[in-house]
């Protein structure tokens, strides 16, 4: 994940609730996606900030960092010399077709993009198959850069093996339900630069005032008008953070018996009550910044120890060893 500061619950639904079911069963590995910031901006101002922020909601919502090392990109360099080879085995075409790639350049009214961002899913694969990941959990957006990910590994393993052995794995996506989860105002994407987002950390009386302005059915215009909830945001929040009392709201939307600014407030504090536990975590990792810092240099220890292992066997397996 690339260090964008404090998160937001889409992030949690997106990724990080994903994250912290899979850590039982796989060894994750954590990354700081800190280079791949450079692909849209060169303002690195707030880049370590940002990062320690977010590692703290990392933590906060449930990432055992001992089970799973966090550390940033920038310190494993590993990173830089796979993304040199990988780089190698893609074509130019390929990487201007991938659809996430337009996306942002329209999103972002971007009138040229540089030659690190359009190659920035060969250095993804590098952070990926450096540590011979298997399963990439990632949103649905991603899984384009998943594909070039098997593309790439195919494309090594058929030129080079060490010892009649393939090197790398071929990486699945593993998809999440909510893979994403639209922003208050209805727009696909949840984002803190379009100010549509509840973030983790943001206390009760906050979320119940972002709410006020969350998209619904716009004929509902008052209690006792009847409701359609399948085109209603708020919604589709209640499936995921209240999904007890789902057939009570659909019930109470359709036949008009619900507010939309009653059903906001319930949906909002559904909300405040499932990460207070996180909030909670949270005020605790920021009142001691020295044990967020070692978690990320003892992360940094064992994924430069990984990455270098799967180095030696690739430099070996192309004679530059
Ligand atoms: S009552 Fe609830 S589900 Fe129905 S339109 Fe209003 S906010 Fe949406």
């Amino acid at each position: 994940m690339r260090p964008t500061g404090s998160l937001h619950i889409g992030h949690y639904v997106g990724a990080l609730e994903n994250w912290v079911s899979l850590q039982d069963d796989y060894q994750n590995f954590h990354l700081i996606a800190d280079y791949h910031t450079l692909t849209t901006s060169l303002d690195t101002t707030n880049v370590y900030k940002d990062s320690v922020d977010m590692v703290i909601d990392w933590i906060a919502c449930g990432i055992d960092p001992v089970k799973s090392p966090i550390f940033r990109q920038s310190k494993v360099k590993q990173h830089t010399e796979l993304h040199l080879i990988f780089s190698m085995l893609i074509t130019k075409n390929r990487l201007e077709k991938n659809p996430t790639l337009k996306e942002q350049i329209r999103d972002l009214n971007l009138q040229g993009v540089s030659y690190g961002h359009l190659g920035y899913p060969v250095l993804q694969s590098a952070d990926i198959l450096l540590y011979k990941g298997n399963a990439v959990p990632v949103g649905e957006d991603q899984v384009p850069h998943v594909e070039i990910t098997r593309h790439i590994a195919e494309h090594f393993n058929q030129a080079f093996e060490l010892n009649g052995k393939k090197i790398f794995p071929i990486p699945e996506p593993k998809i999440t339900k909510f893979a994403r989860l639209p922003g208050l105002d209805g727009k696909a994407k949840m984002s803190k630069s379009l100010g549509n987002g509840i973030l983790l950390s943001d206390p009760e009386d906050e979320i119940k005032s972002k709410m006020k302005k969350a998209f619904t059915d716009p004929a509902k215009l008052r209690k006792g008008d009847p409701g359609n909830p399948n085109i209603c945001l708020v919604y589709l929040y209640h499936q995921k953070f209240n999904p007890e009392e789902e057939p009570e709201i659909r019930n109470g939307c359709t036949t008009g018996t619900l507010g939309c600014f009653d059903c906001k407030m319930k949906c909002a504090g559904k909300i405040a009550e499932h990460f207070a536990p996180a909030r909670e975590k949270r005020a605790e990792l920021e009142a001691n910044i020295g044990r967020v810092v070692e978690i990320m240099e003892d992360g940094e220890n064992r994924a430069r120890a990984a990455a270098e292992q799967t180095m030696s066997e690739v430099r070996e397996a192309m004679r530059f060893g």
